[in-house]
């Protein structure tokens, strides 16, 4: 179980909150994106190489990396991040996760447990709401994944062209440094994106006018005739194969549009490379678990409660989920405060992060 002392928390001092001072800018203009439309403009049933169920984190630089050699289709169920001030601001952050109208980016919800969420719903997932904070796993962990370490390298690269940026450090994040060092949490390492303990400045994906980039920019890898994005394509079952087949194979999607319209997409037979395509689901920790259950797999017992026929008893699916330990601090302070995301970060050996962010709030939303 990790733990968070006392004194480590009063480093992670936390003013929520931003200055809304709405920046006009012409880094949210979309790019031209030949291949995303509406799904109200697809057709009633259409055959892909590859069907990705959910455009996030995930899911657009999977679409983008198989639109080289594959037909692919997107499913999105939120609609295009550009043109969004509230998601491409930083001074506007938390107004994004505080909207709550049903055409929000930010679906919020409430885990079992009463913690207060939000999850993603627009094209670029998380990255459109999140505050922006790039580091690389620990390698251990990339080993222990088994994952190829040289891949995941060359990856990194190719994401960070498009979407990462060094963070301008002011007042604030300079006082959390010194904050950090003093207490002990060493050494300072400076800017990295290496995971090593003590004191680092992370990358971040606002660029130098505070600008948020989202993983929907990695789409611009795409090869255009080889990709189709669907927004506000809900994805509300996949089909499985079982007759006739020694496993149980997914072969196609059922996904409704804006307008309330049913489409079915299904996996061609085989692709021009002659190998069976897939159907990969990126919908996220809470979508991806709920479509499969949606569709009839997961545990038997929880299926059957909800009326829904089990294909595949699979009693881990939607299980064992859980929020990652959050302290804030809030400190008030008596003046204006720069806006500012995780910049900073202290990386313990007991397997703490401390971060801090800063902006400022209205003294009434502090009663
Ligand atoms: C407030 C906040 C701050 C954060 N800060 C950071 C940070 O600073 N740095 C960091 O690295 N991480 C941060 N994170 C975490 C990070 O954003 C997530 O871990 C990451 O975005 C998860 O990626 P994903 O692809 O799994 O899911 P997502 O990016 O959530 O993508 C899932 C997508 O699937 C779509 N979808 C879901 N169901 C369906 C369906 N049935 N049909 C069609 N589409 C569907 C959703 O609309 C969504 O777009 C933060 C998260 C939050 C909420």
């Amino acid at each position: 179980m990790e733990v968070f002392e006392p004194w480590r928390l009063i480093l992670a001092a936390v003013l929520a909150g931003f200055l809304h001072f709405q920046v006009l800018c012409t880094s949210d203009v979309a790019p031209n994106y030949t291949f995303m439309q509406e799904a109200t403009k697809a057709p009633p049933v259409a055959y892909y190489d590859y069907i990705i169920i959910g455009g996030g984190t995930a899911g657009c630089p999977l679409a983008a990396t198989l639109s080289q050699n594959f037909r692919v289709l997107l499913l999105e169920r939120g609609g295009s991040p550009y043109g969004n001030q509230n998601i491409t601001n930083l001074a506007t952050f938390t107004d994004t996760l505080t909207d709550t109208s049903p055409t929000s980016p930010a679906q919020s919800f409430v885990s079992e447990d009463g913690v207060v969420n939000t999850r993603a719903r627009v094209l670029g997932g998380g990255t459109c709401l999140n505050a922006g904070f790039y580091t690389h796993a620990d390698p251990e962990f990339v080993q222990k994944a088994g994952l190829d370490l040289d891949l995941v390298n060359r990856s990194y690269q190719w994401v960070e062209k498009v979407m990462v940026f060094e963070p301008q450090l002011r007042q604030w994040q300079s006082a959390v440094r010194d904050g950090l060092l003093e207490v002990g949490v060493l050494p300072y390492n400076g800017y990295t994106f290496e995971h090593i303990y003590g004191t680092k400045v992370g990358g971040t994906i606002f660029d130098k006018d505070n600008h948020r980039h989202t993983a929907a920019d990695l789409l611009q890898y795409a090869n255009p005739s080889g990709l189709t994005v669907l927004l506000y394509a809900t994805v509300h079952r996949i089909l499985f194969k079982t007759k006739g087949q020694s496993k149980t194979a997914a072969h196609g999607v059922i996904f409704k549009d804006g307008a309330g319209n049913e489409h079915r997409a299904y996996l061609s037979k085989e692709t021009d490379k002659g190998s069976m395509g897939e159907i990969i689901v990126s919908a996220g920790a809470l979508g991806s678990p709920q479509l499969l259950i949606l569709s009839g797999i997961g545990p038997a017992q929880h299926l059957k409660s909800l009326g829904i026929k089990v294909l595949l008893d699979q009693p881990w699916v939607g299980q064992g989920m859980a929020d990652n330990p959050l302290n804030v601090i809030v400190v008030p302070s008596p003046s204006p405060v720069e806006v500012s995301l995780a910049q900073q970060v202290g990386i313990t050996r007991l397997g703490t992060y401390i971060e801090a962010i800063s902006g400022s709030i209205s003294s009434d939303s502090l009663d």
